[in-house]
């Protein structure tokens, strides 16, 4: 049982926030939002944005830096386009993995035109020796470079042009605190509510040219786990059941049957999720469990449990994270037809 749960493969989970590869990847450009008025829900955060957008154009500054965090697939990226795009000025997006060298974002930083975004995805993946160019970076708007080696090395520092440094992350908490420190906007995205998935579902099908009722778009919203990359995914892969299977046309009996065809259930829970409840249930009599053991046990790192599936199942209430680890609730035992003993679990 070990092994097929091994051989799982994530980049294939069709609720999988990541990309299946360059073709989803240009559809999901096609479909992000390019302005304000059209990025759906996380109204505090825009409403905040709003007015420091309009400071900062009124006193013709660059928009203090950013730090966009939440789960992957909620809006990050599209949230920093639109940033750039209401401010005015140009993106150039990188990430954190990818600046290796100190000189790499030494080149990056120069290149910028004054009140450009540099947006940093993966912001927490950051060495610290590229973090130690930001710093100064961030606040002085300046590079210090060291030229010449030995004793007769020295230190100079010279001006670079004023920009705004948008970072993303799915976890804040792994962010050094000299970094974080230098955000001074700190934007957290919520998981979105069915109603505001849904208009997502309605306005990209739009966009992809696929008729889709109003019950069609509500029945793959309540299935995408609050999370709008799902929502585009799983509307793309619907589509595919309405052109065989019906006239075309999204229907909520057509979302339906192509949802469980896929075996996502009404919740949006797929096998892996439903694996893992299983999993706190029947070995650890609901829990708690530690992270690092419960990953053992389904062969999930981490990271992923973390940043991927806890924070759907703890928004609809399935799980709870304790001091002394992850406990199901009631309602998961509810959901998966297993008798719940009163006082065993929480
Ligand atoms: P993240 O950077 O957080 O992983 P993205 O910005 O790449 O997420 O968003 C994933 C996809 O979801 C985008 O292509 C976009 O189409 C869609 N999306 C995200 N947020 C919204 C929103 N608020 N309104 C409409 N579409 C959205």
């Amino acid at each position: 049982m070990m092994d097929e749960v091994n051989e799982f493969d994530f980049e294939n989970r069709i609720v999988s926030t990541e990309y299946d590869g360059n073709q989803d990847y240009e559809v999901e450009n096609s479909l992000r939002p390019k302005a304000l008025v059209d990025y759906i829900g996380q109204e505090k955060a825009k409403s905040n944005l709003k007015i420091y957008i309009e400071s900062a154009k009124k006193r013709g500054e660059a928009l203090d830096h950013v730090l966009l965090y939440g789960p992957p697939g909620l809006g990050k990226t599209t949230l920093a386009g639109i940033i750039a795009a209401e401010m005015g000025v140009n993106i150039r997006t990188t990430s954190g993995p990818a600046i290796e060298k100190q000189g790499d974002l030494a080149a990056i930083l120069t290149n910028l035109g004054e009140g450009d975004v540099l947006f940093i995805d993966e912001v927490h993946r950051l060495s610290k020796a590229i973090e130690e160019i930001l710093y100064p970076a961030m606040e002085d708007y300046s590079l210090d470079i060291i030229i010449g080696k030995g004793p007769s090395a020295r230190s100079i520092r010279l001006p670079i042009p004023k920009f705004t440094l948008i970072g993303a992350t799915t976890r804040a908490g792994q962010l050094t605190t000299p970094l974080r420190d230098r955000f001074g906007v700190l934007l957290k995205l919520e998981l979105y509510t069915p109603e505001e998935l849904s208009s997502i579902v309605k306005r990209s099908a739009g966009i992809l040219g696929i008729e889709i009722t109003d019950e069609g778009a509500l029945g793959i919203a309540t299935r995408s786990r609050g999370t709008p990359r799902i929502a585009n995914r799983l509307l793309k892969r619907v589509r595919d059941f309405a052109l065989v299977k019906g006239d075309g046309t999204i229907t909520s009996e057509i979302a339906k049957y192509a949802l469980e065809a896929l075996e996502i259930d009404e919740l949006g829970l797929d096998n892996t999720d439903r694996r893992m409840l299983e999993a706190i249930i029947k070995f650890y009599g609901g829990g708690p469990v530690g992270l690092d053991t419960l990953s053992a046990t389904i062969g999930e790192e981490a990271i992923t449990i973390e940043d991927v599936y806890e924070p759907y199942l703890m928004q609809i209430g399935f799980l709870a994270r304790t001091p002394r680890g992850r406990c199901a609730t009631k309602l998961a035992y509810d959901h998966l037809g297993i008798p719940f003993i009163n006082g065993v679990n929480v």
